[in-house]
Parts: structure tokens; C-alpha cells; sequence
């Protein structure tokens, strides 16, 4: 069984498209989506509707809370705040229930989804500290968990909990050994901040035991184009050709 782990689409329709295509190129028949699918971007219910065509189950991400008006956005920053508004003001009724019903964490075949932390859509998980609480909410959950896949930072990144500790595991392909803890993040579709302006995703192969990240380029200047008609702050369009 493979798994395609997308997160952070942010509203970003050519991204998902790109990424889709690629995964279906792969032949891998399920995915699973971390959150995030509007706030930011120009076509937040063509993404919604593209994910629930495709039966992709996915958790709730603080955007999705937001444009769902669940939570007002607090610590948002100016352009983010400003897009999630323009967002959830052009949502219809169905696209916010949906979002408004997402679940903030789901545990199937070993793994558990989750956006920010297994219990905090909010959190990022960046210092030492995040990653080894990380783990002890996945340890926690007291179901047979074995990997964690989280968003949120909209930087790839692989940690490993075993006998001798927690490490950071680099590489774009990494073998899972049968020991260990996995807290997988595999950056964004939409957004991505890890200075590489293509789209990320990562592929778990659970019977040859494998997590492998992909990167795909997509049209940046389309959803540029969009961002701007649609009257969107211009530094949200700027940001996707920096990967920042
Ligand atoms: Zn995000």
C-alpha cells in the first residue's frame, strides 16, 4: 500500500493540479491532506471542490478554521488576515460546512494526520523541543501509531524517534526502520517556504517500508495572475516564486 501525503494548498489550484497529476503518475491510489486547502490563494472552492471530488480525507488546518468562521484570525498577519477574509466571504454555504466539519485529527492504518500538532492546529513544529513534544502526543494518542504526518511550516522535514533519541533524517528517500517513531512533514503544495518555489509532497510506501519526498514544478505565473485580478496583496504573489 502506498500513501501520497499532500498539505498547505492554500487555494492554489494550478499547484494541486500539478501535484495531482504527478501522484497519479506514480500510480499511487491513495491520499491524504494535512489541511490548509484555502487561505492565501486565489481559488479556494475550486481547491475544496477538487479534493472532495477526488474523496481525499483531510484534517482541519487554522486557515480552514478561519474561513470556515470558527476562529477569528488573531495571529494572523496582515496579508494572511486580509486573504482570509476575501476568502471566507466568497466561500458558499456548502464549501464552509465542509471546511467547518474537517476533523482535527485522523488515525488510520497506523499513522495519524494531523495540521499543527496531534492536539494544537496551531502549533509549529520547528525547535527541539516542538519535535520531542511532537512525539510524546503521537505516544500519547495510546493508538498503534508508528508515523505522524503534520503540516503547518510548509517546510519538508523527517524526524525519527528510536532507541538512541530523536534525530532529523535527511535525504529525499529514506528506508523506515522497524523500530522507530516518524513525525513526517511534507511541506506544501501551495505555499512552499523552504526557498524552492516547486510544489511538495511526500510518498509513504508501507510495504517496501520507504518515505520519499517529490517536488513538482508548476505554472507559478498563472496563480501570480490570479492572486493579483482578484485584488489579493501582491506580496503573496511575490512569495511563491521565492519558495518563501
Ligand atoms: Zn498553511
Amino acid at each position: 500500500m502506498r500513501y501520497a501525503v499532500i498539505s498547505d494548498i492554500h487555494g492554489n489550484l494550478a499547484a494541486l493540479q500539478a501535484v495531482l497529476e504527478r501522484i497519479d503518475g506514480l500510480g499511487v491510489g491513495s491520499i491524504l491532506c494535512l489541511g490548509d486547502i484555502v487561505g492565501y490563494g486565489p481559488d479556494p472552492g475550486e481547491c475544496i471542490e477538487l479534493i472532495r471530488s477526488r474523496g481525499i480525507p483531510s484534517v482541519m488546518g487554522n486557515h480552514d478554521q478561519v474561513a470556515a468562521g470558527l476562529a477569528d484570525p488573531v495571529y494572523f498577519n496582515p496579508a494572511a488576515r486580509e486573504a482570509i477574509l476575501w476568502t471566507r466571504g466568497r466561500l458558499t454555504r456548502e464549501n464552509a460546512a465542509y471546511l467547518a466539519d474537517l476533523p482535527r485529527r485522523i488515525v488510520l492504518d497506523a499513522m495519524v494526520l494531523c495540521h499543527g500538532t496531534i492536539n494544537d492546529l496551531n502549533r509549529y513544529i520547528i525547535s527541539p523541543r516542538d519535535v520531542r513534544d511532537g512525539f510524546a502526543e503521537m505516544e500519547a494518542l495510546g493508538e498503534a501509531t508508528r508515523l505522524c504526518y503534520h503540516g503547518h511550516t510548509h517546510v519538508p522535514i523527517l524526524f525519527r524517534k528510536d532507541r538512541f533519541g530523536v534525530h532529523r533524517v535527511l535525504g529525499q528517500e529514506t528506508a523506515v526502520a522497524e523500530n522507530g517513531l516518524y513525525l513526517a512533514n511534507p511541506g506544501s503544495v501551495g505555499q512552499p517556504r523552504d526557498g524552492d518555489p516547486a510544489a511538495s509532497f511526500l510518498v509513504y510506501d508501507k510495504g517496501g517500508g520507504t518515505i520519499t519526498f517529490f517536488r513538482v514544478a508548476y505554472d507559478i505565473a498563472a496563480c501570480q495572475n490570479r492572486i493579483i485580478a482578484a485584488g489579493l496583496p501582491g506580496w503573496l504573489a511575490t512569495r511563491l516564486a521565492l519558495g518563501r
